[in-house]
Parts: C-alpha cells; structure tokens; sequence
C-alpha cells in the first residue's frame, strides 16, 4: 500500500495535475489530504471535484476550506487572501461547500498516523509550526507515530526521541520508539524558495515517508489567477516560491 499525502493545494489546478501524474508514476494506491483545497488560485471547484473523484481515504479542513464554506466575517487573513476567500465564495456551489464544512479538522488513519492542517493541540486555532517549540507542543497531542501536517507551506520534519530535532527531509524511514511531525510541502502555493509543487509519499510497510517536488505550468497558473481578477501578488509569488 502507498499513499499520496497531498495539501495546501489552494486551487491550484496546473500544479494539482502535475502532483497526481507524479504519485499515479510513483504507483500509489490511495490518497490522504491535509486540507486547504482552494484559496488563493483560480480553480477552486475543479480542484475541488478532482479530490473528490480520488475517493481519498481521509480529507481534513483547512482554515481555507472554513472560510470558504462559511459567510462569517474574515479574520486573521491578510487582504490578498481575504480578497481571494470571498472571490471563492462566489464560485463555489451550495454541495461543495456543504462538503468542505463537513470536514473534520483532525483525523486519524489506521493505528500509525494522524492527519491534521495547522497543529494537533488546537486544531481550530491555525497555529503554525515552523520550530522544534511549537513542534513540541503539537507532539504533547499526538498519539500516533507520525502526524502528517500542512498550513506553513514549509516541508520541514520534526522528530521525538527524548529531545526533538527538526529541520529539511528528502526521506525519513521510522525508528519504532520515535514519533515524527512532517510537513508534505505544499501543492499550489510552495513558500519555501522552490517554486515546484510539493506532496509526499508514505509506506506504511516500508515505515518511509518520502518528499516529492514537481514542475508544472506555472505561467498557466498566473494568468488564471489575473484574468479572474484575483490580486496580482498572488500570481507573482507561485514564480518564487514565496
Ligand atoms: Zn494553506
């Protein structure tokens, strides 16, 4: 069995197309989503169907998908992607939204892994985990092996064995005793310098996680995103990777 963890796709079509002829390559059985399907880019209901003809086995809200789904007022969002939540609104159909409602925030999979969009200890509250600090706390909630995570847009990985050491994979085979945090980089809006989109893949057999990135048509991407209107700086950053 191998599974595609795929995130933070964010409406991102080119890129989301690219991740699934990748992992469908890399001969994977099912997918697991760690949220946020739409925001930012311009496809939000065709990304949004594509995840749901691949059947995955567990799907998780991001704090996209919340708002998206929701009419409440927006806060927490910097203006670029409040403009873009509430252009968002306005496509998605009454289904679709009732359906990223209905996503769990957390979730486990199996005995051996967790799924979760910002962190275990607050799931609802969007938290960021970018150091072994906020890593440790997140860590404190997990009771599975591994908890596989999104929402930074940063693949780093963060492992416990007494201490908790953190910081860029490319592939992590499990120690048993040993838990493990990883990011699986993200889909349609990377931010950590490297422009490709981002998935991972995971053995449970092999007990191995490994970290995928992928070119796909950016400029195609960019000019979705201008001619629906949606802020320029967010057709500018997929080129950066920022
Ligand atoms: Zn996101």
């Amino acid at each position: 069995m191998k599974y595609a963890i795929i995130g933070d796709i964010h409406a991102n079509l080119e890129a989301l197309t690219a991740v699934l002829e990748k992992a469908e390559e890399c001969g994977v059985d099912r997918y697991l989503c760690i949220g946020d399907i739409v925001g930012y880019n311009a496809n939000p209901q065709e990304c949004l169907e594509l995840i749901r003809s691949l059947d995955p086995e567990v799907v998780v809200k991001g704090n996209h998908d919340e708002q998206a789904s929701s009419d409440s007022e927006l806060i927490g969002f910097n203006p670029q992607a409040a403009m873009a939540i509430e252009w968002t609104r306005r496509q998605l159909n009454e289904d679709q939204k009732v359906w990223l409602a209905s996503l769990p925030y957390r979730q486990t999979v199996g005995t051996k892994v967790t799924l979760v969009h910002a962190t275990l200890d607050m799931p609802h509250m969007w938290g960021y985990i970018f150091d072994k600090f906020s890593a440790g706390v997140c860590l404190g909630y997990q009771f599975t092996q591994v908890c596989f995570f999104g929402h930074t847009h940063v693949p780093l990985a963060f492992e416990k064995f007494g201490d908790i050491i953190g910081g860029k994979y490319r592939e992590i085979v499990f120690q048993p005793g040993h838990k493990y945090l990883i990011n699986v980089a993200s889909v349609g809006q990377p931010r950590d310098g490297d422009p490709r989109a981002g998935f991972a893949v995971y053995s449970p057999e092999e007990r191995r996680v490994e970290l995928f990135r992928v070119e796909y048509d950016i400029k195609s991407s960019q000019k979705k995103i201008l001619e629906a209107g949606l802020p320029e700086r967010l057709a500018q950053r997929l080129a950066f990777g920022r």
